[in-house]
C-alpha cells in the first residue's frame, strides 16, 4: 500500500502548527493549573507515576482494538486486566505498609489507576469499581469487624469476586418494593434467601454474569415476629474450582449492551438458598439468634453503601466530559473548514472550526461546567472520604453527623452532573462533524434575504429572490398580533393562535439576526464572513424559529385537512391536542424568545401558566399514550425490543432475551473460568 502519510500535506502541517501556536500562546501556566486540578504538585506527580505505570503495563495497556473485538474475547480480556490491577494494588499495599498514611496512599493510587481505566477501558473501571467500591466498600461500611475479617482479605486479593445485588427486574430505585426475601429460620440459625417470582430476579448486577463468587444481596427481611425491612446479606454464588452456580442459584449474563462490553452485568435468582445468620451485614442493624431485631441508630445508614457510587459518578462525569472536550477542542483548533474567512482576506486559509461562533458558544461553556464539576468532585470526595475515615477510626458520630446531607446532596449531584456530561458528550460529538450546522447556513441565508427584501434593509442592489410558500408569514401584515405572553396563553386553546404566536417569534428572530448582520457589515465594517460568524448563534436561532413555525403550520394544516375530509371527531381532537402540546412546549422552553418577540411576560403568572398548560395538556394525553404509539404500527418482529413488546409482557420477554444470549454457555460457566478465574480464586493468600 502506498504510504500516504509521507506525502507532502500542507493542511496536515497547518493542523499541527495551529495547535502548537495556540499552546505556545497560552497566557497562564498549564502545569500550575494541572496541579490545581489534582490538588497540588505532589498529587500530580503521584497521578502521573500511576498513569505511566498503567501505560507501560502490557496487560492493562494491551493496544488492542475494542470496536472489532468479539464480546466473549473482551470479557476474558477485561477479567485479565482486572486481575492485573489487583496485583498492582496488592504490590502497592505491601509496599505502603500498615497505618493511615499507607491506606491513604493506596486509596489515591486506586483512584489514579481508576481514572486511567476510565480513559482507556471503562469496562474494567466499572468492574474494579464493583469490587472495590460496592463490594469491599459495603463490607467496610456495613460489616462488623468479624464479617470484615472473614471476607475482606479474600476480596482485596480477588480470591473472592464480589457483586452488589440491589436491582431487581421489577424494582430498583423504589427499593422497599424489592421482592427478594430473607426469612430467618431460628431452628438452624440461618436466613433463607428466595426470589419468589421472575420479577424478583436480581438484574443488571455487575460481575454477576460470569465471574462473581459472592453477592451482597438486598432483601426484604422477615423475622418470626416482625419484618426488618431491607437488609444486606453475603451470599456465595459460584464454586471457585468449577465456576458452576451453587445449589439454588440461577445465574447468567444479561447480554450485549451499548457500552462497557467487558463488564458482565448479570441476573441472579435464589431458590431457598440458606446462609448463616452471620451473613447479614450487621454493623448497624442486627438480628439476634431468637429473631429479635436491633434497628440501626439512623435509618439513613441503609443508604451508606450507595453514596460512594453517586460520589464516584460525579467524578466520572468530569472525567468523561473532559476527555471528550479535549478531543473536540483539539480537533476544532486543528481542523479548518469553510469559505467564510473569519477576520481575514479571501486569500487567507480556511477558518479553524473552533473560531466559528457556534463552536465557541457550543463547547466553551461546557468547558466551564467541566471545571465546575471538577471542583465539585474535589469537595464531595473530600467530604465522603472524611466521613469514611471517621467511620474506620471508630468515630461513628463523625460518620453519622454529615450522612443525611451527603446522601441528599450526592443524589442530586449524580443526576445533574451526569445529565450535563451526556449533553457535553453530545455537543462534542456534533462539533466534530456529521450533524452539519453548516446546512442551516443555507436556510439562514434565504431567510435573511427574504426579510431584507421585505423590510428594505441591506444592499438594495442584490438579486431579488421570490419569497416561497414557507416564508409567506414574513409578508403577513397582521403580525405582530399578540402584545403579551398572557394574551397568547389566553388563546392557547386555538391552534391558529398558537401558530400565529410562533410565527411572530420567527419574524422577530429572523429580523433580529438580519438586522444585526447588516449592522455588523455596514456599521462595524466587518467583512461578510466576519459578520456572519459574529451573528452565527442568532442565525441558528432564526433557523430554529423558522423551522418550528414551518412544523406548526404543517401540523395545523394537516389537522384541518383531515377535518375537512370528515375524519372521526375523536381523532381530530387527539391530533389537535398533540399539536397544542407541540406548540406549548416550544413556547415554554423558549419563553425568552417570545418575550423578545413583543410578547412580554407582564407578570411571572404568564410564564407559570405556560408551564401549567404544558403539564395539563400532556397529562390530558396520558390515557392515550398506548393508542398513540400503537398507531405507529410497528410489529414486534421489526421492533425487536423485549422492553417494548406489544403485549406488555416486558419482564418475561426481557428475561427470555437475556437468558438465551450467546454469552450464557450451556455449561453455565464462562469459557475463561478454568484458565483465568479459578487459578486466581484458588491461589493461596498473597
Ligand atoms: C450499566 C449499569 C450497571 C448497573 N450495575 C448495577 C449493579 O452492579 N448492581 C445493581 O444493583 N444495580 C445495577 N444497575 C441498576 C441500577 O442501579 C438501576 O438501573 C437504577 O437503580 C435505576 O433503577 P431501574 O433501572 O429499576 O429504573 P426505575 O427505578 O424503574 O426507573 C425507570 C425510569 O422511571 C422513572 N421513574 C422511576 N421512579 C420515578 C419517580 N419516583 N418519579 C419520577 N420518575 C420515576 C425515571 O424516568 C426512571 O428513569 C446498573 C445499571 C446500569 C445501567
Amino acid at each position: 500500500m502506498r504510504k500516504l502519510d509521507s506525502l507532502p500535506s500542507p493542511l496536515a502541517d497547518a493542523a499541527v502548527e495551529s495547535v502548537e501556536t495556540e499552546r505556545a500562546a497560552t497566557e497562564f501556566s498549564v502545569e500550575a493549573l494541572t496541579h490545581v486540578l489534582d490538588g497540588g504538585a505532589a498529587a500530580t506527580a503521584e497521578r502521573r507515576a500511576a498513569w505511566r505505570a498503567f501505560a507501560a503495563d502490557p496487560v492493562l495497556n494491551d493496544g488492542l482494538e475494542r470496536f472489532t473485538m468479539p464480546l466473549k474475547e473482551e470479557r476474558a480480556l477485561s477479567t485479565a486486566k482486572l486481575f492485573r490491577l489487583a496485583d498492582m494494588l496488592s504490590a502497592a499495599r505491601a509496599e505502603a505498609g500498615e497505618g493511615e498514611a499507607g491506606e491513604a496512599e493506596l486509596v489515591r493510587l486506586r483512584r489514579n489507576l481508576m481514572r486511567a481505566l476510565e480513559v482507556f477501558d471503562p469496562s474494567v473501571a466499572i468492574r474494579a469499581f464493583v469490587q472495590h467500591g460496592l463490594w469491599i466498600g459495603t463490607l467496610k461500611n456495613q460489616g462488623t469487624p468479624e464479617q470484615q475479617a472473614k471476607w475482606l482479605p479474600g476480596a482485596e486479593d480477588y480470591r473472592i469476586i464480589g457483586c452488589f445485588a440491589m436491582t431487581e427486574l421489577a424494582h430498583s430505585s423504589f427499593l422497599r418494593g424489592a421482592e427478594t426475601r430473607a426469612e430467618l429460620d431460628v431452628d438452624t440459625d440461618e436466613f433463607v434467601i428466595s426470589s419468589p417470582s421472575l420479577t424478583a430476579t436480581k438484574w443488571w448486577i455487575g460481575q454477576a454474569g460470569q465471574i462473581a463468587t459472592h453477592a451482597i444481596v438486598f432483601a426484604n427481611t422477615f423475622l418470626p415476629n416482625s419484618a426488618a425491612g431491607i437488609q444486606l446479606f453475603v451470599v456465595p454464588l459460584r464454586d471457585a474450582a468449577t465456576g458452576k452456580p451453587l445449589p439454588g442459584i440461577t445465574i447468567g449474563d444479561i447480554g450485549p449492551k451499548f457500552g462497557r462490553h467487558g463488564n458482565d452485568n448479570g441476573f441472579i435468582s435464589f431458590d431457598a438458598v440458606r446462609v448463616p445468620r452471620f451473613n447479614m451485614l450487621a454493623r448497624w442493624a442486627s438480628v439476634e439468634s431468637d429473631g429479635s431485631f436491633i434497628p440501626p441508630p439512623n435509618p439513613a445508614l441503609a443508604y451508606g453503601s450507595t453514596i460512594l457510587e453517586r460520589v464516584s459518578s460525579v467524578g466520572s462525569a468530569a472525567d468523561y466530559a473532559s476527555q471528550a472536550l479535549t478531543i473536540a477542542i483539539r480537533f476544532g483548533v486543528a481542523r479548518r473548514q469553510g469559505s467564510g474567512h473569519v477576520g481575514s482576506s479571501p486569500s487567507a486559509p480556511e477558518p479553524q472550526i473552533m473560531d466559528y461562533q457556534s463552536h465557541i458558544c457550543g463547547l466553551i461553556p461546557h468547558l466551564a461546567t467541566c471545571y465546575a464539576v471538577f471542583c465539585t468532585t474535589a469537595r464531595v470526595e473530600a467530604g465522603y472520604n472524611a466521613m469514611v475515615a471517621d467511620l474506620q477510626a471508630g468515630n461513628t458520630l463523625g460518620f453519622l453527623a454529615p450522612l443525611a446531607d451527603m446522601h441528599a446532596t450526592s443524589c442530586g449531584l449524580k443526576t445533574v452532573c451526569t445529565w450535563w456530561a451526556s449533553d457535553a458528550l453530545e455537543a462534542c460529538r456534533r462539533s466534530m462533524g456529521g450533524t452539519d450546522i453548516t446546512r442551516t447556513r443555507q436556510t439562514a441565508r434565504y431567510l435573511v434575504k427574504i426579510y431584507s427584501q421585505v423590510h428594505g434593509i441591506g444592499h438594495s442592489g442584490s438579486r431579488r429572490v421570490p419569497p416561497g410558500d414557507s416564508v409567506a408569514y414574513l409578508l403577513d401584515a397582521s403580525l405582530p398580533r399578540f402584545d403579551s405572553l398572557g394574551a397568547l396563553v389566553a388563546e392557547a386553546h386555538s391552534l391558529d393562535a398558537l401558530l400565529v404566536g410562533i410565527q411572530q417569534v420567527a419574524v422577530a428572530k429572523i429580523g433580529a439576526a438580519a438586522t444585526r448582520l447588516h449592522s455588523a457589515m455596514i456599521v462595524d465594517g466587518m467583512s461578510k464572513g466576519e459578520a456572519w460568524n459574529a451573528c452565527l448563534m442568532d442565525l441558528v436561532d432564526a433557523v430554529t424559529a423558522h423551522c418550528t413555525a414551518y412544523m406548526m403550520e404543517s401540523f395545523t394544516a394537516f389537522v384541518a385537512a383531515r377535518e375537512a375530509e370528515g375524519v372521526d371527531d375523536a381523532l381530530i381532537q387527539v391530533l389537535t391536542t398533540l399539536a397544542r402540546l407541540f406548540a406549548l412546549r416550544y413556547a415554554s422552553e423558549h419563553t425568552t424568545w417570545f418575550i423578545e418577540a413583543n410578547m412580554p411576560a407582564k407578570s411571572s403568572d404568564a410564564i407559570s401558566s405556560l408551564r401549567r398548560a404544558v403539564e395539563s395538556v400532556a397529562s390530558s394525553l396520558r390515557p392515550s399514550v398506548i393508542g398513540l404509539t400503537d398507531a405507529f404500527d410497528y410489529p414486534d418482529e421489526l421492533l425487536r425490543a423485549p422492553l417494548g413488546v406489544k403485549s406488555g409482557d416486558v419482564y418475561r420477554e426481557y428475561y427470555r432475551a437475556a437468558s438465551t444470549n450467546a454469552l450464557n454457555e450451556p455449561s453455565g460457566v464462562a469459557p475463561y473460568w478454568r484458565t483465568l478465574v479459578s487459578p486466581r480464586l484458588l491461589q493461596s493468600k498473597l
